[in-house]
């Protein structure tokens, strides 16, 4: 599909970003998955490109792109490694409620490190018994003099260990409910921080996942977000930012594993012809590829209200995730049926595109999460 509204600049870069994928991504996505190991290389790669820069305003270090410029860039990294992709999401992921809530002093520290790519980010919400339910968590912090001492611990946290800068969420009043949270810059070499388990998942294998350990930690009251009890709010901000970016990236996944199909069937004979020849692959193909326009509007669309600042955007954001990260989910199934036995094996990436797009339904909120955003959003207007 062609975009419009893309600057000049913008079209460039997407451009150099889709050859970068394909020539330099896409030939490290096997190995990323098998080794499990965090991919450092596309990771500079990515530094270099400028692309990590592209969701930082340029008075901080980045280049100021719009969110419609970044959802196309994780999408077309996601076509040829989710992984990959997923770096350039989590750094706008923890590095928005800074962005949104920081102070001068704040935003002058941290941000030009993490948009020229030197820093990672990550974003500390989740924790063991507190998961859609994210209000339930135990982690707090108690004032002491110019300092915060946090103790608790976060799970399942993206870049959890690998990033320098933190956005840690926790309970400052426990008798306020969601308006007795806040927010913290965490460093990771603050003392008290430590990194518990490195989880072992089904995709997006390159991603390091970790456990976030706080004892007695000491964090500057010059590192508090806003003011005290705003966490929340700062929070879901950001996650309602950040859904067309989870989007984008089962966009990305979903297109690859369209890509594939389509070159397969062609290539693939069978009763002595190309498989492609069989209206029943070719009705697979259109319904697939349908799909994945279909979810490219709503991921494009979303991003664009949020370019253009309007108001009630959450709904389609949630929208965009959600049908997105399903059609992945879709898609990629059947472009491992259209490979038949050679799809499951690891000789091709159709497994891997399958086992990659699951994880697009479950973060960031889950997909009934986000279909309880959609209503409420639905009830709430009627
Ligand atoms: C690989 C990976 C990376 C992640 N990265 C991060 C990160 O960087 N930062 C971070 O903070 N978190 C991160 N998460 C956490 C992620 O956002 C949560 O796993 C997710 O929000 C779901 O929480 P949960 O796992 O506790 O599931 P639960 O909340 O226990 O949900 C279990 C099931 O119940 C359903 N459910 C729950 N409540 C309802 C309801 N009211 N109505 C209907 N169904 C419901 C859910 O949809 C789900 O199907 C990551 C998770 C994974 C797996």
């Amino acid at each position: 599909m062609a975009v419009s509204h893309l600057s000049e600049d913008e079209q460039t870069l997407i451009e150099a970003i889709r050859e970068i994928a394909r020539e330099r991504v896409a030939p490290r996505a096997a190995e990323i998955d098998h080794t499990s190991q965090f991919p450092w290389d596309m990771k500079e790669l990515l530094a270099q490109q400028d692309v990590l820069a592209m969701p930082f305003p340029e008075e901080y270090g980045g280049i100021g792109s719009s969110e419609l410029a970044v959802v196309i860039a994780i999408e077309e990294l996601s076509r040829n490694c989710a992984t990959t992709g997923l770096i350039l999401a989590v750094q706008q992921l923890g590095s928005l409620p800074i962005m949104l809530a920081g102070n001068e002093e704040q935003k002058r520290k941290y941000l030009p490190p993490l948009a020229s790519g030197e820093w990672l980010a990550a974003f500390g919400l989740t924790e063991a018994g507190s998961g859609s339910d994210a209000a339930a968590m135990k982690t707090f912090a108690v004032r002491s003099g110019d300092k915060y001492v946090l103790n608790g611990s976060k799970r399942f946290i993206t870049n959890g260990g690998l990033a320098q800068v933190n956005s840690i969420f926790a309970i400052t009043d426990p008798n306020v409910g969601t308006r007795g949270i806040s927010a913290f810059i965490v460093e990771r070499d603050f003392p008290g921080f430590s990194v518990g388990r490195i989880e072992d998942k089904m995709g997006i294998k390159g991603s390091q996942t970790a456990e976030l350990i706080f004892t007695d930690c000491e964090v500057p009251a010059a590192n508090l977000l806003g003011r005290e009890g705003d966490g929340f709010k700062f929070a879901m901000m950001t996650l309602d930012r950040t859904r067309p970016g989870v989007g984008a990236q089962a966009l990305g996944i979903a297109q690859g594993a369209l890509d594939l199909a389509i070159s397969y069937s062609k290539q693939r004979v069978q009763f002595d012809r190309p498989i492609a020849d069989n209206q029943g692959i070719q009705f697979m193909l259109a319904d697939m590829a349908t799909k994945v326009e279909a979810a490219r509007l709503l991921v494009y669309n979303a991003a664009e209200m949020i370019d253009r600042g309007e108001p009630y955007f959450s709904k389609f954001s949630s929208m965009a995730k959600m049908y997105a990260s399903d059609v992945a989910m879709e898609v990629t199934g059947d472009a491992v049926q259209i490979l038949g036995g050679y799809g499951y094996m690891k000789e091709y990436p159709a497994e891997r595109m399958m086992r990659d797009a699951k994880i697009t339904q479950i973060y960031e909120g889950t997909n009934q999460i986000q279909r309880l955003v959609i209503a409420r959003a639905l009830l709430g207007e009627n």
